[in-house]
């Protein structure tokens, strides 16, 4: 039997089933124990983290008030450690050749009647071009696993084509990527290429569920996968984003699985996940959410992100056009930290005058424009933020984090974010977009603390007005 070691290296160590079982038994036996519950809230206030036994106990605890104090916490960090600011990216899709059987996914390689399709890189560069368009910065690039038509060669062309085309005034500044789990010397020739983040998604922590959804395939290998970010680490990428894919299996086993992942990953690298993602599982082309049975409330999917950004208040948190504008709005406020915008999640989607739905990878719930997102969160008060200057700046790994843990990475992200709505604005904004986003620069330019700095950024963003791009601190 395994035994529980968040320093090792061995998958069923560091995320332990025994663990995980009792771990969800303490939180039964504690839930209602509100002591213990208000001194978890009150330690957590300190911005420090729980640990996964005590995060499961603010889970599994029902009490309304304090589930309410949990969610007001959740904001406070939010905006201690974020502000107001929330991340744009889009998913780029290069390829849907597949080789897995993932039950969930419609890229399984028995799907037989999907058309598959791999971008040549002239086709990447049309995508490119219509992205850089609707204004993006940061991407994400996503690949079916597939040695024989995505293998790594493939992927860094793409990211090499992608990084080099400068159309108008456009760029792709940042490239994440989120393909199957590889080798340490792949790692190392992403990390060559000038990534941003690795992600991979866990999908289920429950090593028998896993092998259940993954029955073909090299994915099939749960501690392959589940190491995954050790090896990716050693192969020189600081930044690693985790995530599960809820409706998939027990949220709750989920829950503990994905901070045990995360109290791992800083026991071992000094380091925790740069993000963590919740995506939640959807219809499509052969594949009905409604066939696994674990599906979770939207109360509870709030929740989940409340607790995820109480107990690991450093980590950026991502949210999908998987989920409505009204889920969106919801969670935004409770932790969420990047959002996609103007997604499509089919290969070749964005040179499309319409989307197409032939080779989507799901259906997607938020179906408003980059410009139509932008608008709505300044208009709830955020400041949609294009930055991408902390990686570039060789602020990653632990140097992002120890900013970030001291509070000071504020005061370049706020200028940043401002600065790059900026050049949105001024690039692809509609007219009424625009007028929103200059009223509140200027409103928020109030709220840079030191004089000197306010003075910079009302130059730099005349001179952003004036035709100057990528300005940043
Ligand atoms: N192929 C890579 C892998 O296996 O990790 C990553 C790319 S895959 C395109 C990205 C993620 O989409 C998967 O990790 C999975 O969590 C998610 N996904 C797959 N099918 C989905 C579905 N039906 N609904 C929502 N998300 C899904």
């Amino acid at each position: 039997m395994y035994q529980y070691n968040p320093k090792s290296m061995v998958a069923e160590e560091f995320i332990n089933h025994e663990e995980i079982l009792e771990t969800l038994k303490y939180a039964d036996e504690n839930k209602d124990n509100l002591e213990l519950v208000d001194s978890l809230l009150e330690k957590a206030k300190n911005l420090k983290g729980l640990t996964h036994r005590e995060a499961s106990v603010l889970l599994a605890c029902d009490d309304k008030e304090r589930v309410a104090k949990m969610y007001d916490l959740a904001e406070q960090i939010k905006k201690d450690f974020y502000g107001n600011r929330i991340v744009m990216f889009a998913p780029l899709y290069l390829s849907n050749y597949c080789v897995n059987g993932c039950l969930y996914c419609p890229y399984h390689l028995k799907n037989k009647h999907i058309p598959r399709k791999k971008l040549t890189q002239e086709e990447v560069k049309k995508e490119v071009i219509a992205l850089q368009d609707m204004g993006h910065k940061r991407l994400a690039i996503e690949a079916g696993e597939d040695p024989v038509n995505n293998p790594i060669e493939y992927i860094l062309d793409c990211i090499k084509t992608i990084y080099s085309i400068k159309h108008k005034n456009g760029a792709i500044r940042r490239v994440n990527v989120n393909i199957a789990a590889t080798t340490v010397e792949n790692y190392r020739k992403l990390k060559e290429a000038g990534i941003g983040t690795y992600i991979l998604f866990q999908e289920t922590y429950d090593k028998e569920a896993y092998e259940y959804l993954h029955p073909t395939g090299p994915k099939h290998n749960y501690a392959y996968h589940t190491e995954a970010m050790d090896r990716a680490m050693e192969g020189g990428i600081d930044d690693v984003g985790i995530g599960v894919l809820f409706g998939l299996d027990k949220y709750r086993y989920e829950f503990a699985g994905l901070l045990m992942h995360a109290e791992h990953l800083e026991a071992v690298h000094g380091v925790g996940p740069h993000t963590i993602s919740v995506p939640r599982v959807k219809r499509a082309d052969d594949i009905d959410p409604n066939e696994f049975d674990n599906s979770l409330s939207d109360e509870m999917f709030c929740k989940l992100a409340a607790l995820i950004r109480i107990c690991v208040p450093y980590t950026g948190m991502i949210i999908s056009t998987r989920e409505t504008p009204e889920v969106r709005e919801k969670i935004i406020r409770l932790g969420v930290s990047q959002i996609s915008g103007g997604s499509r999640t089919s290969v070749g989607g964005y040179a499309e005058e319409e989307r197409p739905h032939d080779t989507e990878q799901f259906d997607v719930s938020d179906n408003r424009t980059l410009d139509e997102v932008v608008n709505w969160l300044m208009k709830s008060g955020y400041i949609p933020s294009f930055c991408t200057a902390c990686y570039r700046e060789g602020r990653t790994g632990d140097r992002f984090m120890a900013l970030c843990k001291s509070g000071q990475i504020q005061n370049c992200c706020h200028p940043n974010a401002l600065m790059t709505l900026k050049e949105y604005l001024v690039d692809y904004a509609s007219p009424e977009t625009k007028r929103i986003g200059d009223e509140l620069i200027e409103r928020e330019i109030e709220n840079i603390g030191k004089d000197a700095i306010k003075g910079q950024v009302r130059e730099q963003l005349q001179k952003i007005e004036n035709g100057t791009r990528d300005l940043y601190f």
